[in-house]
């Protein structure tokens, strides 16, 4: 439906831009036309003026050049002469022939006071002034002291111009002199103009031009008037064309100059192709626009939908990472509370181990209580019979070898208790020396009985290890017990415990000439319930929890074979500084 609704919309933008580029294509083209069009008319009505210039100076330069000249000479007495009765005409003719040739005139006439023809030098008007309206003004101007002007035309042949001055003046008068201007003259210099030019009366009749066909019509037959430009015609052609026009002084004609604007339909062609250029690079400009436009807007839509869709993705990984972190939550308290519960059943298992060690030593403990409670009843009848006998010394000495043995009692009891008593995990300075004894206090009973030799190496008093005394006491005693169980099975068994100083450790070793222990046996050895011992006898605790002690303490044990061929276990202990 969206999908839908956009491609109408862009077929609507479509059309709006190809409806745009036919409104600019026609726009671009008026202008051109309108550009060119202008351009022409104003070429040919500079060319018409231009034109008109020139030309009308050719005009009036001829007649300006002879109408000076009837007045001039007709006040020259010899002139004057000349119209004596006795004149005659041959001398006549010849005077005015040779006046004709020197200023250049079509013809030079003389004509009575009356009009009438005297003479002339080519014989142009021979007939009467008073003959035609035109020339009787020749003869009516110059009696009322005007310069006297004609117009001479027979038929497109024939053009002539006339200026006429009293011979005599108006006080004595005797004739009337004409000179005749021959109008073509101006046509030849015209005809080198290819631009029409035409010169009409007050009628609007074609007096002269260079265009033959016009002289005599009316300009108006050729030269229609329309908005901006006049259709002419002329050799057979039409011309869009422009015109300047003049009025000429004294004559009552008109000059009209014509400029021809240049060929329209090339220039409509050459404005047709420059618009549908523009139009041709407008529109492809347009579309590479548009074009651009789309792909812009497409990445645009692209980009965001792509946004969109790494937003919802980072939402559902952040819920996910959320639930993921929620579960971790909640696994860290089980693990925790199971730690906790490990520990506590750890303690548990120490406990019990210790128990067992205490209950293994039990049987061995209570015969060497046994011991110095019989030596004690010795000394005590002993004592009462020297009292009997009064050798109080005797009874003194036999009183404090019985103080001794209660106190030896005393010791081993005080070290079992502390044994088994919950220890402290804490990890601190303790001395090495104390755990030795303690130790030696516990497993000696036990080694005595299996008639084991204990050798236990005397240990400096400031030999401090980083542990706690109760659990390092308790991995002794392990590592002892084990010992003289694998020792007691030789003829000369023996069971040694020394130590070793470093600069950064004390070295503890348990050495014993027992079998050994098998390779095999030695990565599984402290895993908890391995044992090798009868059921009853062994419970397979004890070195696991001695593994553990030692890691909670930050040593390490190994097991190595001992010279002799028994076991050899080796204790790393961190040294610490002594700390009475
Ligand atoms: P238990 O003594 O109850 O069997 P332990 O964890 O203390 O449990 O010992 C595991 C086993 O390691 C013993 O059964 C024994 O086979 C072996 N072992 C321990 N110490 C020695 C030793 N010094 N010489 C030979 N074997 C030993």
């Amino acid at each position: 439906m969206v999908k839908s609704n956009r491609a109408s919309q862009w077929q609507w933008r479509r059309s709006a831009f190809w409806a745009g580029v036919w409104v600019l294509g026609t726009l671009t083209l008026w202008a051109s036309l309108t550009w060119v069009e202008r351009g022409s008319i104003q070429q040919a009505q500079r060319d018409a003026n231009e034109s008109l210039r020139v030309q009308a100076g050719a005009l009036t330069g001829l007649l300006d050049r002879f109408r000076s000249l009837p007045p001039i000479l007709a006040r020259q007495e010899d002139i004057g002469r000349l119209f004596t009765p006795q004149s005659d005409t041959t001398v006549l003719r010849d005077k005015i022939t040779e006046l004709a040739y020197l200023a250049g005139a079509a013809d030079v006439a003389l004509y009575r006071q009356d009009g009438g023809y005297i003479t002339s030098a080519r014989g142009l008007y021979a007939q009467d002034l008073n003959s035609q309206d035109a020339t009787a003004e020749l003869l009516r101007a110059p009696a009322e002291s005007r310069l006297g002007r004609a117009t001479l035309i027979e038929g497109d042949q024939a053009r002539y111009y006339a200026f006429s001055a009293l011979v005599g003046g108006v006080t004595n008068p005797v004739g009337v002199l004409v000179f005749f201007v021959d109008l073509s003259t101006v046509e030849q210099v015209w005809a080198l103009s290819r631009l029409p030019i035409g010169v009409t009366d007050e009628r609007g009749r074609v007096i002269l031009s260079n265009v033959p066909e016009w002289r005599g019509r009316l300009l108006s037959d050729f030269a229609r008037r329309k908005p901006n430009t006049i259709d002419l015609r002329f050799e057979g052609e039409r011309y869009a064309a422009q015109e300047a026009t003049r009025a000429l002084p004294l004559l009552d004609w008109r000059l009209h100059a014509f400029g021809i604007s240049p060929d329209l339909k090339l220039d409509q062609k050459l404005a047709l192709l420059f618009s549908a250029l523009i139009t041709v690079s407008l529109a492809m400009g347009g579309l590479l626009f548009l074009r651009r436009r789309e792909q812009l807007l497409a990445t645009e839509r692209k980009e965001r939908a792509d946004a969109l869709r790494l937003e919802r993705l980072v939402q559902r990984r952040t819920r996910d990472l959320h639930a993921s972190n929620r579960s971790l939550q909640q696994e860290i308290e089980v693990r925790t509370e199971t730690e906790r519960k490990l520990l506590k059943a750890q303690e548990e298992v120490v406990r019990s181990a210790k128990l067992a060690a205490i209950g293994q030593m039990s049987a061995t403990l209570s015969h060497e209580y046994n011991q110095p409670l019989a030596t004690i009843g010795t000394y005590a009848e002993n004592a009462e019979r020297f009292l009997e006998r009064g050798h109080v010394d005797r009874v003194q000495s036999n009183l404090s070898l019985i103080r001794q043995q209660v106190d030896r009692m005393a010791a081993l009891s005080r070290t079992l208790l502390t044994f088994a008593r919950k220890s402290d995990p804490e990890v601190r300075p303790v001395s090495l020396r104390a755990i030795f004894d303690d130790a030696v206090l516990l497993v000696s009973p036990r080694a005595r009985k299996a008639g084991v030799q204990l050798d236990v190496q005397a240990v400096p008093a400031e030999c401090w290890v980083m542990g706690s005394q109760i659990r390092l006491t308790q991995v002794l005693v392990n590592l002892a017990n084990n010992a003289i169980d694998a020792a007691s099975v030789q003829r000369d068994a023996w069971v040694r415990i020394e130590v070793q100083s470093h600069t950064e450790h004390h070295a503890v070793r348990v050495i014993d000439n027992g079998p050994g222990i098998p390779l095999e046996q030695r990565a599984a050895i402290f895993e908890p319930f391995f044992t090798t011992k009868p059921a009853g006898v062994g419970l397979g605790i004890g070195l696991s929890v001695v593994a553990d002690i030692v890691h909670e303490v930050g040593g390490e044990i190994h097991i190595t074979d001992a010279p002799g061929g028994g076991a050899q276990f080796e204790l790393i202990l961190r040294k610490a500084a002594p700390n009475p």
